[in-house]
């Protein structure tokens, strides 16, 4: 298949303009660099008549969890959900491609979005690190939306509020992880190939707004079979023996498989997803230790769950309205849609094998090479005020950010606290009074610009401390021979994300560089902006709609500014695009209201790490083993990326020692952790004893930190604790 592709192209020798755009804290500079491309590109060694040139390929994966107490988790905000302890850890997946001339780096991470200013912290790091091999334009940062991971790395009021401020202790191991991800993938690059599969996977998710869906044009919805996109996107990579050294896929669904009740961190169901994946492939390393990376990113999620179950009333067991999710008696709080397994842990489970066994099947079968040339485009923009010609005579334009009515209703996902519900085209008159008194009216023109959308919050017009929105986003696209990836700045709707996806396609076929353009979208991508839907599913204002924070005409914006650098890419004038505006890093008003972690206290007679419930002597394999520790404030444990709270040790006979068989990091392990009165607090660790475990005698380990005064100094101490030693036994007894 057209093996001369890439050849053909550089050898039109073009004088290539690529724009580096250095960011500092104070000032912008523009570096006009003029690379002078000749056909060497294609000499070195020269590949059998059949083959293509291999691309130049590394991949990375670091340990990014942060502090797993006390912290709220990102993505239901609700101010209870603190973080309580760990289910599995969360980690940062790189992958980096070279085709020789041009490099693109692809950053996969557990958590609930990117924020733009974890992506300015990142990108400063990398710039200190690497120069100007590591850009705005090149590197796209994007989140799996677990909704289960440690809050505060935002720099705007609203998001502020729910993550109780910019957290120091929060965004340094993300962004630590992250560029370590980006380090070892760096340090990786080797000559591979790569191949690409797409595959449909059912069962694993539901639209979770079809009234707003249905409200497509009808000529639209018949081309699809669904009214979410069940394709999974993968592409393989391997070195040039062919052995496989990871992967990259795409999949639509809300890493929602856990519930507004837990209190663990957690990378959810696609996280599970990429743990397995790399588990099969390396079965003898601990979990975040093995060499293939399996990078799972999320797309067009926005109204697509992975509670496959759907919403009834908890209460009444009687199916919720149809439009605003609500029920007789309780409102939106009893509304819930539920997952396939018989709770949150076995509903992430089986939502996280379903999206394991599809990559694995389309690894194993990938066989189309990607070939070709890599290049990348990126621009920022000024979202409030983008005009659309709607057509000769009409031009509609994009609005300040304001937020209506139905986001504080919230999903079935997770419902809101109070009386708002989905599908409010008109605003409360008691809410709008509170909002009123305590924030400011929204102006006229900016209810206007929203319209039908009530709003609640006009966020584009508050600005103390800080603005409480982004008004400069980021859109970017990669392309990788025939693949091109979307970088979307939130949460797209499954509608909004095709008429993105066919945009784009048209423009970067529409020079004849692209044939046959596999296009995806990265969601949770750069920073996040919450939804966008489609015009006409904009107007039934459900929560999607209300969020989408630029007004009706949002996608058509992002439709268009996307499309600039599709052509832009099709034409090989990726130099032109302007830069655009550069957001704001705000160094003054940034603000933290969680108060530092006091010092521990245990009880009398006790010593931290000392055992308060002990282990049974024996346990059979499927039971779950639980032993109690007196603890400290994990907190007190600093940065705690590559560290444990947790070790399941397996006694070995003959050599007389013990082996690490689980850390906090497995999905056998749940670390809990749980704060009592006066400052004393205990953790729990649990290990779920896999049927297929060895039967042997075990035992358990907490280590941790606490912190106490010498004089008026604070001490932080570590300790460990272990529990007596158990058997675990084969598992047939009667039941
Ligand atoms: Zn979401």
């Amino acid at each position: 298949m057209a093996a001369r592709k890439r050849c053909a192209f550089s050898s039109l020798e073009v004088m290539l303009s690529i724009l580096f755009v250095a960011l500092t804290t104070v000032s912008i500079t523009l570096i006009a660099v003029t690379i002078t491309h000749s056909a060497n590109t294609c000499s070195g060694p020269t590949p059998p008549p059949d083959q293509e040139p291999p691309f130049l390929i590394g991949v990375g994966r670091a340990d990014c969890t942060g502090p797993p107490a006390e912290l709220p988790l990102m993505g239901y905000a609700n101010p209870q959900q603190t973080a309580a302890g760990i289910h599995t850890r969360l980690f940062s997946r790189a992958v980096i491609i070279d085709d020789g001339r041009r490099r693109v780096v692809f950053v996969t991470v557990d958590m609930g979005m990117i924020s733009q200013r974890l992506r300015l912290e990142v990108l400063k790091a990398l710039r200190v690190k690497y120069g100007e091999q590591y850009r705005q334009d090149n590197v796209v940062l994007s989140g799996t939306h677990t909704h289960s991971g440690p809050a505060g790395y935002f720099q705007y009021t609203l998001f502020m509020i729910s993550s109780k401020g910019y957290l120091r202790s929060s965004i340094q191991p993300l962004v630590r992880g992250i560029v370590k991800s980006i380090d070892r993938a760096h340090s990786s690059v080797r000559p591979g190939r790569i191949y690409k599969n797409r595959g449909r996977l059912d069962a694993s998710s539901v639209n979770r707004s079809p009234h707003s869906y249905r409200n497509n044009p009808q000529d639209e919805r018949i081309k699809y079979d669904d009214n979410v996109d069940k394709d999974m996107v993968l592409l393989k990579f391997t070195d040039m023996d062919g052995d496989g050294i990871g992967l990259l896929s795409w999949f639509a669904v809300h890493a929602v498989s856990m519930k507004t009740t837990n209190r663990l961190v957690s990378s959810d169901n696609v996280g599970y997803a990429a743990y397995l994946m790399e588990n099969h492939k390396n079965p003898t390393a601990l979990p975040g230790q093995a060499a293939f990376v399996a990078a799972f990113s999320s797309s067009n999620l926005g109204d697509v769950s992975p509670n496959i179950r759907g919403p009834h009333c908890v209460n009444s067991g009687l199916a919720c309205d149809y439009l605003n999710s609500s029920c007789p008696d309780g409102g939106t709080k009893e509304c819930q849609a539920f997952g396939p397994g018989e709770d949150m842990f076995d509903s992430t489970r089986i939502i996280g094998l379903n999206i394991y066994r599809k990559a694995r099947e389309l690894y194993s079968n990938a066989a189309e090479e990607v070939t070709g040339f890599v290049r990348s485009a990126h621009q920022w923009v000024n979202m409030t005020d983008v005009a659309v010609h709607v057509n000769d005579t009409h031009v509609v334009s994009t609005c300040k950010p304001a937020l209506g009515h139905s986001f504080a209703a919230g999903t079935t996902d997770g419902g809101g606290d109070l009386n708002f519900t989905q599908g409010a085209v008109e605003g409360d008159p008691f809410w709008d009074g509170i909002r009123d008194a305590l924030l400011g009216q929204p102006s006229n023109q900016t209810q206007e610009c929203h319209r039908p959308k009530p709003i609640l919050f006009s966020t584009g017009e508050m600005n103390w401390p800080l603005p409480w929105h982004p008004e400069i986003i980021d859109v970017q696209i990669l392309t990788v021979g025939s693949v091109a990836v979307v970088a979307v700045p939130g949460e797209m709707t499954t509608m909004a994300g095709r008429r993105l996806r066919e945009a784009v396609q048209r423009e970067l076929q529409s020079e004849g560089a692209f044939s046959d353009v596999d296009v995806v979208i990265a969601g949770l991508s750069n920073v996040y902006t919450h939804y966008i839907t489609t015009y006409e599913e904009y107007q039934v204002q459900r929560y999607e709609g209300a969020s989408t924070i630029f007004g009706p005409h949002t996608l058509s914006a992002y439709v268009l500014k996307f499309g600039d650098l599709a052509r832009a890419i099709a034409q090989d004038k990726v130099g032109s695009v302007p830069p655009g505006p550069p957001p704001p890093f705000f160094q003054k008003n940034l603000f933290n209201l969680l108060p530092a972690a006091p010092v521990d206290s245990k009880p009398d007679n006790s010593t931290f790490g000392e055992v308060l419930v002990q282990v049974l002597p024996v346990y059979r394999q499927g039971d779950v083993v639980s032993v109690t520790f007196v603890a400290g404030n994990p907190r007190h444990s600093g940065d705690v990326r590559d560290q444990s709270f947790v070790a399941v040790e397996m006694h070995d006979n003959t050599s007389d020692s013990w082996t690490l068989v689980h850390t906090d990091a497995s999905w056998e392990t749940r670390f809990r952790w749980l704060k009592g009165p006066e400052r004393r607090s205990n953790a729990t660790v649990e290990w779920h004893i896999p049927t297929n475990a060895a039967v042997a005698s075990y035992r358990i380990k907490h280590f941790g930190h606490y912190k106490s005064m010498k004089g008026l100094r604070p001490v932080i101490t570590p300790y460990q604790g272990t529990s007596d030693v158990f058997r675990v036994s084969g598992s047939f007894y009667y039941r």
